[in-house]
């Protein structure tokens, strides 16, 4: 292996910087030539690549966002965009790749392996919903993003005696409203992997209100339905005014945690090395605190199991 090339792609995270650091540090350390793709798998069709020395990558440890910056690529999907891509790396001398994303980026990652070109795989998105890994990078920043907001939406929440139901990311999982709902001390938590009865969200609040509790949090995933609604529906029922924040992509930036950044400089080192060990294929994960990796078909045929038992949790603290 004479010159790796790393990429990120699909939905940004914090850390993917971190991740990209180590990549090429490790890589430079080894002898290795690194290139960096710009603009996801659109980068490597269009040959958006530059070569990355030890210093292009300083200064970006503690920053959010993707200085290789991302793409969601059509054309990657396809054979032809796929070949171009291989023409590409040929011409600039690539002869192993790393791509930082979520469960798609995977996918053409595993093509390109199929097509003969080693390539290794690093979970880079906030929603934690791989379930190979117990956590992907960009996740732990999320939720201390989402858990920040819920203390200053509880400061005006209990002064007017509100409940505020909180929507956040996490597509078809419900790791971040699970994780932030316990971390943020949340009434109720709402998420995907087990629906909502409302009159169970309503009894609940109204209990709470009897005893004396100004505030409420619902935290809401995503994937369940819309906070607007639930928030209407809660107002009917229980006469208790109600607000809504939608976190949106605020949950996507700043300056990733100490866990993030540790986790990318692990798994990024631990990428390169399987390149250099001529492994292909493989993503690199996280599993009871010791780095792993695992070929990509089995890694993505492992659902995303909830962790039950934290989410029975958040019932028995918020009774
Ligand atoms: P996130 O979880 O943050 O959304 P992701 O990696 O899952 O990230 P996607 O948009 O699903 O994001 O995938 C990123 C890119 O990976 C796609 O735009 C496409 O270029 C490529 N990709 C996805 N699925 C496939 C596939 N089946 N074959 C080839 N390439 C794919």
């Amino acid at each position: 292996m004479k010159t790796i090339g790393v990429l990120t792609s699909g939905g940004d995270a914090p850390g993917m910087n971190a991740a990209i650091r180590a990549v090429v540090r490790t890589a430079i350390y080894n002898g290795i030539k690194v290139m960096g793709v710009n603009q996801g798998y659109d980068g490597l069709i269009n040959g958006n690549i530059k070569e990355m020395g030890l210093s292009s990558v300083a200064d970006i440890i503690h920053r959010g966002g993707t200085t290789l910056r991302t793409a969601r690529s059509e054309e990657f999907k396809t054979e032809e965009g796929r070949k171009k891509a291989l023409n590409v790396m040929k011409v600039f001398g690539i002869d192993g790749l790393v791509v930082i994303g979520g469960d798609g980026s995977f996918k053409g990652a595993e093509k390109l392996s199929d097509e003969g070109f080693p390539t290794i795989g690093i979970p880079g998105t906030i929603d934690n919903d791989l379930g190979y890994s117990d956590y992907t990078i960009g996740f732990d920043t999320a939720i201390n993003t989402v858990i920040d907001a819920i203390s200053k939406i509880r400061d005006t929440s209990t002064s007017h005696g509100r409940a505020n139901v909180i929507e956040v990311m996490g597509r078809h999982c419900g790791d971040i409203a699970l994780y932030a709902g316990l971390a943020g001390g949340a009434e109720s938590v709402i998420v995907p992997e087990v629906g909502y009865e409302v009159d169970e969200v309503c009894q609940k609040l109204i209990k709470g209100r009897n005893r004396g509790k100004l505030h409420s949090i619902i935290m809401l995933a995503e994937g369940v339905g819309r906070a607007y609604e639930l928030s209407d529906e809660i107002e009917d029922k229980t006469g208790i005014e109600t607000r809504v924040t939608v976190l949106g992509h605020i949950q996507r930036g700043g300056s990733p945690t100490a866990f993030d950044r540790i986790l990318a400089s692990k798994m990024g080192a631990e990428s390169v090395r399987l390149l250099i060990k001529g492994e292909s294929g493989k993503v690199v994960g996280i599993q009871g605190n010791k780095i792993i990796n695992m070929n990509i078909n089995e890694a993505l045929k492992i659902n995303n199991n909830l962790d039950k038992d934290m989410y029975e949790l958040t019932k028995i603290l918020s009774i």
